[in-house]
């Protein structure tokens, strides 16, 4: 077996320590016995790979190799002195878990390695464990219209969600069958890896730090013990949400596994604005246009409120922007109890595209109109005299 170690790592002779370092980290995880149970030329090749990534990652032993070849490593007479032990190579093993936790990736704790192994998925030190497990709970954001937040109503909604496989009942064994102990870890869930001195204790890679693994996996979700699943619920908004308010329907989140109840629903309300209506805290604000005759003589106009028309007495000399209030035309209250108020905010409307009798009249009625009229201006004229010269009416 004197295959060339710059073959072996497929890298060409003059490879950078970082690219050599590269190439063993793809083929040892690709060959790693653990990846390829029972496999012989496996188990060969991982080893062959480490002794070339020894030798080629120490800059002297690479410098040895270079001159020599094979001989410089083979014989007795040629131990590099630091080394330690003789002529022999490290555990390839170690070799291994060296590279992969020294390496600067994922803080050098047990899981970077199994990850980068088997792909691993979801996160944390007990992916799993062989008890029941709950459900996560789930979050759902609901549109809803400005009407069906104040009056309620009853939706439908469809959740896409990971149910319990109804076929194994989330235990991920096929027909009654059971888990059985890993045999590689001999049910602890974990193994020991030796690091130079060190030996550290990890979770399996087997079974992934269960201690059980299923023989016989369910055909329905693939031993998975959930199933992608799309349902459609039929949720009551209660009156009296708001955007940011948040529905709880017990039980309608992701199924739990092996028995484990399932997780919760988070229903989130988002409300869409209104043409008319705006929405502060329990009050609802409304702008109402009059015309200028009904601000000055008053009289009564015809508002719209959440719960249907209603009429509203103008007191004459109504300003522009005064807010008026309808009590208890608001928002119901979720927790019961008072319900909130609605506000007006008047806007004068200036008439425009008057016709010419209309122009007369209002002609008219600038000659007779006096001071006493307008006392803002009024006051305001005299606050400013200071400042208009030689403009005083
Ligand atoms: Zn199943
Ligand atoms: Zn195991």
């Amino acid at each position: 077996m004197a295959k060339d170690y710059y073959e072996i790592l497929g890298v060409n002779k003059g490879a950078s320590e970082t690219e050599i370092k590269k190439a063993y980290r793809k083929l040892a995880i690709k060959h790693h016995p653990d990846k390829n149970q029972g496999d012989k030329k496996a188990e060969d090749k991982f080893k062959e790979l480490s002794q070339a990534y020894e030798v080629l990652s120490d800059q002297s032993k690479r410098q040895q190799y270079d001159q020599f070849g094979h001989a410089a490593f083979t014989g007795a007479g040629r131990g590099a002195g630091g080394g330690g032990g003789g002529g022999g190579f490290h555990d390839p093993f170690d070799i291994f878990s060296q590279v992969f936790s020294g390496g600067g990736r994922g803080g050098g704790g047990g899981g970077s390695i199994f990850e980068e192994l088997f792909g691993g998925g979801g996160g944390g030190s007990s992916r799993r464990s062989s008890g029941p497990m709950e459900g996560a709970d789930l979050r759902y954001d609901l549109e809803i219209d400005f009407e069906d937040a104040v009056y309620g109503a009853d939706k439908k909604i469809k959740i896409p969600r990971m149910e319990t496989c109804d076929s194994c009942h989330g235990s991920g064994c096929a027909g009654g069958s059971a888990r059985e102990s890993c045999s590689h870890c001999h049910g602890t869930g974990q193994v020991t890896m030796s690091q130079g001195f060190f030996s550290v204790r990890q979770a399996c890679p087997i079974c992934r730090g269960e201690g059980e693994m299923i023989k016989n996996p369910c055909r329905k979700c693939n031993g998975e013990g959930r199933v992608r699943a799309e349902k459609i619920l039929k949720i009551h908004i209660p009156p009296g949400v708001d955007t940011g308010s948040k529905l709880r329907v017990a039980g309608e989140g992701e199924g739990g596994l092996r028995g484990g109840s399932p997780g919760d629903l988070y229903v989130v309300m988002h409300v869409r604005p209104h043409e008319v209506f705006q929405r502060d805290g329990l009050d609802v604000l409304c702008e109402i246009p009059i015309d200028f005759p009904t601000a000055t003589l008053g009289g009564v106009v015809e508002v719209p409120t959440i719960t249907g028309k209603t009429k509203m007495k103008i007191p004459s000399g109504t300003q522009n922007r005064t807010v008026l209030r309808l009590k208890g035309k608001g928002i119901p209250s979720l927790r019961g109890g008072r319900r909130g108020d609605q506000h007006l905010r008047i806007f004068v409307e200036v008439p425009k595209n008057l016709n010419k009798e209309q122009k007369e009249l209002l002609k008219k009625y600038s000659e007779v109109q006096n001071k006493s009229s307008h006392p803002m201006m009024e006051t305001f004229l005299k606050k400013a005299k200071n400042f208009i010269k030689g403009n005083s009416k």
